[in-house]
């Protein structure tokens, strides 16, 4: 089976599988508890987070272990909004485990527009600011086209103006330099299973200036800011992950990307590529004109290639996608367009017998 839908989620590498077995051996390691055994999970939990915050260039009480972005982006959602009270400029591609808090928030939002370039621009965001802007909360770069926000030049304008950028990291992550993290994101998620690490494990980053509530209260984990006992499991695995990323990936990536587009194009396919905007180098949304996505889907899938319609899919029902409806496409794009996204597994030779899965499957 070819797998093109590492956006979706990614084969959990083996490394990561042995380092989660030694914590699966059946000693009960509660980082909380005074005993030896707890001694020895707190030993191991202080290890993962200065691994990670070393990493990232931050102190280790700037690192919360959380289940994952969607936990994570919760907590940086409602922490900074407790923290600050005030109106939040976000967009209306931003991943709905930003999108929909949002709307939950008792809170005056702006949605900056995207159209087909498929990112707000600096120029969008600096004028959705108003005097009471309290925050600015994006997703780096789009899980379903791969459009990055430029994120230099709207950090500029958050320090400018002296407001905190919160940033949902998920798809920049292992595709793209974060490496030390810039000083203009006040906050940032991650995911593990985006980065070949387990399911259920995630990240918040947040630098030590911003007193952020928890989303949860209980324990004292995560430095108060995340009750509960630690998974130590998910955790040792997810900074395995995080130890096994390789910046030489991002040009490997790019590569598989170009080409599996070239090769597509060279096949006299007629595609059309969804989002003008740079890209981080894994993913591409690809419209296939006259063709019904979710049919292109099962016929790929029964000749061994799995991709993704938009993204769009939840729980098994398709909807038509938020993200490519708030980019100006029209109902019959939408439907006709697949999302590919690649990851270090990936190879030139499972590029090259896609195409021909591919174009056998819009015969
Ligand atoms: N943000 C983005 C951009 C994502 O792609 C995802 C996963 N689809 C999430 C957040 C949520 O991550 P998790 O599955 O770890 O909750």
């Amino acid at each position: 089976m070819i797998f093109f839908d590492n956006n979706a989620t990614t084969p959990i590498l083996p490394e990561v599988v042995e380092a989660m077995m030694t914590q699966l051996d059946g000693v009960p390691r509660n980082p909380s508890s005074i005993t030896s055994y707890g001694r020895e999970g707190r030993a191991r939990l202080s290890q993962a987070r200065r691994q990670i915050a070393d990493q990232f260039g931050l102190s280790p009480e700037e690192v919360i272990f959380t289940s994952g972005a969607t936990e994570s982006n919760h907590l940086l959602l409602y922490g900074f909004h407790a923290y600050k009270t005030g109106h939040i400029i976000s967009s209306t591609i931003d991943h709905s485990s930003v999108h929909e808090p949002l709307q939950h928030l008792k809170a005056q939002v702006t949605y900056v527009e995207v159209g087909p370039h498929g990112a707000p621009t600096p120029k969008a965001i600096e004028q959705a600011l108003r005097p009471d802007t309290a925050l600015i909360f994006l997703t780096g770069a789009n899980n379903e086209t791969g459009v990055k926000i430029d994120l230099d030049a709207i950090g500029e304008i958050a320090m400018r103006r002296k407001i905190p950028l919160v940033i949902d990291g998920v798809v920049l992550l292992g595709r793209t330099s974060l490496f030390p993290l810039p000083s203009y994101i006040a906050a940032i998620s991650f995911s593990g299973h985006k980065i070949h690490g387990p399911t259920g494990s995630g990240l918040a980053l947040v630098r030590k200036q911003y007193k952020i509530p928890p989303l949860f209260y209980g324990g004292f984990q995560e430095h108060q800011k995340r009750a509960g006992t630690e998974n130590l499991p998910a955790i040792v695995g997810l900074a395995k992950a995080m130890e096994l990323l390789d910046p030489s990936i991002y040009e490997y990536l790019t590569n598989l990307r170009d080409t599996f587009e070239a090769s597509l194009y060279k096949a006299g396919i007629p595609i059309e590529i969804n989002g003008e905007g740079p890209r981080v180098g894994n993913t591409t949304c690809i419209y296939f004109p006259e063709e019904d996505g979710e049919l292109l889907l099962i016929k790929m899938d029964r000749a061994g290639l799995i991709a993704t319609v938009g993204a769009a899919c939840s729980s098994g029902t398709i909807h038509a996608s938020r993200v490519l409806r708030a980019m100006g496409y029209n109902k019959e794009r939408i439907y006709g367009s697949l999302r590919f996204s690649f990851s270090r597994l990936n190879t030139p030779e499972e590029i090259k017998r896609s195409i021909e899965i591919i174009h056998n499957s819009l015969l």
